[in-house]
């Protein structure tokens, strides 16, 4: 029985090459989840295999820097050269229908989320090592090295900020990850913050249930 009705904001952050993207899918695979994904927004070009509307929306940076002047980003973030977003037309929606709505989204953007959504969990995906990251950016064979290199400075400034955030998922393993993530959004749907106002109003209902 859930006392809340309203879905969670689950912020999945962590360093370039640490396998969010493939933690998210494991995550999604559960049975009967009710988990949304917001896809976001880049002015980045597609890597082969990936599909607009799916993995991104992708844009121009004039279209990208129009948006942001419209105030259609709940986030966004410059991250090596491109920038990336988080549309906020669909979050708050899905959050009231129930849904439990997942970002994937660097440390700046999440950042700004918190500003804006206290409430929201934030989960630091983590490598094992600093050796892991680079073997998987090298093995994604999807960047120039200059790039790589790039990337995994980032990630040991990203590293730094692993303090701002309410829990810490060390990615060893992909199922394991997803099992501790799942673990993470049952404990907090029965925090008190989010759950005892619903328990008192059932109360109440019950006890005047009684009195009829
Ligand atoms: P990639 O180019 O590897 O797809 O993404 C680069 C980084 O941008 C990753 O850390 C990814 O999680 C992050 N990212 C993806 N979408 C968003 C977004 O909407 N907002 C922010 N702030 N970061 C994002």
């Amino acid at each position: 029985m859930k006392l809340n009705q309203n879905g969670l904001l689950i912020v999945l952050s962590g360093p370039s090459g640490v396998g969010k993207g493939t933690v998210r899918k494991a995550l999604f695979e559960s049975e009967g989840h009710n988990f949304t994904y917001s896809i976001s927004m880049t002015t980045r070009s597609p890597r082969v295999g990936e599909v607009e509307g799916s993995d991104y929306y992708f844009v121009s940076k004039e279209e990208f820097e129009q948006r942001i002047k419209d105030g259609k980003f709940l986030e966004y973030a410059e991250f090596v050269g491109n920038y990336y977003g988080t549309p906020i037309d669909k979050v708050e929606q899905n959050i009231e229908e129930g849904r439990e709505v997942v970002l994937e989204i660097e440390v700046e953007g999440a950042r700004q989320v918190k500003q804006k959504k206290p409430d929201a969990v934030f989960i630091f995906i983590a490598p094992p090592s600093f050796e892991a990251l680079h073997d998987r950016l090298r093995r994604r064979g999807t960047e120039k090295a200059e790039v790589i290199k790039e990337r995994l400075d980032k990630a040991r400034r990203e590293l730094m900020l692993i303090n701002d955030y309410d829990y810490i998922v060390i990615n060893d393993d992909v199922n394991n990850a997803a099992d501790r993530i799942r673990a993470i959004i049952r404990a907090e749907h029965a925090r008190t913050k989010r759950s005892a106002e619903g328990y008192i109003e059932l109360l109440e209902e019950s006890n005047h249930d009684n009195t009829k």
